[in-house]
């Protein structure tokens, strides 16, 4: 008689277990339910937050057997998913992985099939209100300027963090009136900085968060070029950096600069609440700053729709640019065209627009934007280059 070896009687013990409980294994699995918000789906700083994964999972099935049984497709403006927040089901056993948008509502959207997935009312509920508690731990708190002022006072020092890359930096609030003028404190910290910036210093608008003292952190927009007084030697900075909040405005011109603006908003969680309330001519400006921004959350929430077909291809067209501002010389648009109830809006934005390694063109944007009633957010219908 052959005797297996003991070894080989192991194998076989361990490989019957497995067969006998894996099947059991995978089917107890329970799933995970996470909610993650990031500024933008490429942001590399995120927050996360577990929730209630069987409970969704019974939503989502009910939500799904209703939604074949009314043939119901997901509309798009009302129900368009606030950019910024994610839930991601996995069930490690099943290998399976879903990912769906959250709009205002609580409502699931299904980005590959661009539908929407009404949950039942509590379950919505309860989701909006795990995602508001995971905004307000991911964002930061938008505090008009004189009161920043006063949470940051001269010569405090603080730590800024980008919100897309997740880098932070310490500097100093050196001066500045209408807004911080700011140095980064050491060497190491200029070199975070200019990470941020890729390597190149530029006026490009970021949105940050600031730790201030009392332990808030607070929402604020920087520009990344050094300039003017200089007031700590030795960190490899020559000069200061701006540092706007809320209604911030510029040295020379006492403006408050639209760009900056959009990034406190930004980093404060508030963009989809600003497009909520914006008026055309806002909108459309702040489809011009997206693209001088290369900000793709921006441009979503100026189109207010994921499947926009002029999406992709301005999304393209952007990155092929070097600027793109608002003409100086153009007339300012009366705000008051907003308010007769109208639904539908024609204008146009002159712009001065650079192609890498050209030189600056003068051209006129057509804007059109559309709003379902007197009551809903206006989003852009098309933008055409008038030749
Ligand atoms: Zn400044």
């Amino acid at each position: 008689m052959v005797r297996k070896p003991a070894w080989l009687l192991h194998i076989l013990a361990v490989m019957t277990l497995l067969a006998l409980f894996l099947p059991d294994s995978q089917v107890l699995a329970a799933p995970v339910a996470l909610l993650t918000v990031k500024s933008s789906s490429g942001a590399a700083y995120e927050s996360r937050l577990a929730v209630d994964a069987s409970r969704l999972v019974k939503s989502i099935h009910a939500a799904r057997a209703r939604r074949t049984e009314q043939n119901l497709k997901g509309s798009e403006t009302g129900n368009a998913p606030v950019f910024d927040t994610y839930l991601k089901l996995s069930s490690s056993g099943a290998g399976s992985e879903e990912i769906y948008l959250l709009n205002r509502r609580g409502d699931l959207y299904e980005e590959a099939t661009h539908q929407l997935l009404p949950l039942d009312a509590k379950t919505g509920a309860y989701l909006k209100e795990q995602a508001g508690r995971l905004r307000t731990m991911h964002y930061g708190a938008i505090h008009p300027w004189p009161h920043a002022s006063t949470l940051l006072p001269k010569m405090t020092k603080f730590t800024i963090t980008d919100l897309e890359t997740g880098l932070s930096f310490q500097a100093q609030h050196r001066a500045g009136r209408q807004h911080a003028d700011v140095q980064p404190l050491t060497k190491a910290d200029t070199a975070v900085m200019k990470q941020i910036y890729n390597g190149v210093w530029s006026w490009e608008r970021r949105a940050v968060l600031v730790q201030a003292g009392d332990g808030q952190r607070l929402a604020a927009s920087m520009a990344g070029m050094p300039h003017g007084g200089d007031g700590i030697p030795g960190n490899d900075f020559s000069g200061h950096f701006c540092l706007h909040f809320l209604g911030s405005t510029t040295h020379g011109s006492a403006q408050v600069d639209l760009e900056h603006q959009l990034m406190v908003r930004k980093a404060g969680g508030a963009l989809d609440d600003y497009f909520g309330r914006a008026g055309a001519e806002e909108v459309a400006a702040a489809y011009v700053a997206a693209i001088h921004l290369r900000d793709s959350q921006l441009l979503k929430l100026s189109f207010g729709s994921l499947r926009h077909p002029q999406l992709e291809e301005t999304m393209r067209w952007m990155h092929g640019l070097a600027a793109i501002r608002p003409s100086k010389n153009q007339p300012v648009q009366s705000g008051s065209i907003n308010g007769n109830g109208l639904l539908a809006l024609d204008f146009p934005i002159q712009v001065e627009l650079t192609r890498k390694e050209r030189k600056p063109e003068h051209t006129t944007l057509m804007f059109r934007l559309r709003r379902l009633s007197p009551i809903d957010s206006w989003h852009i219908e098309s933008v055409d280059k008038r030749s």
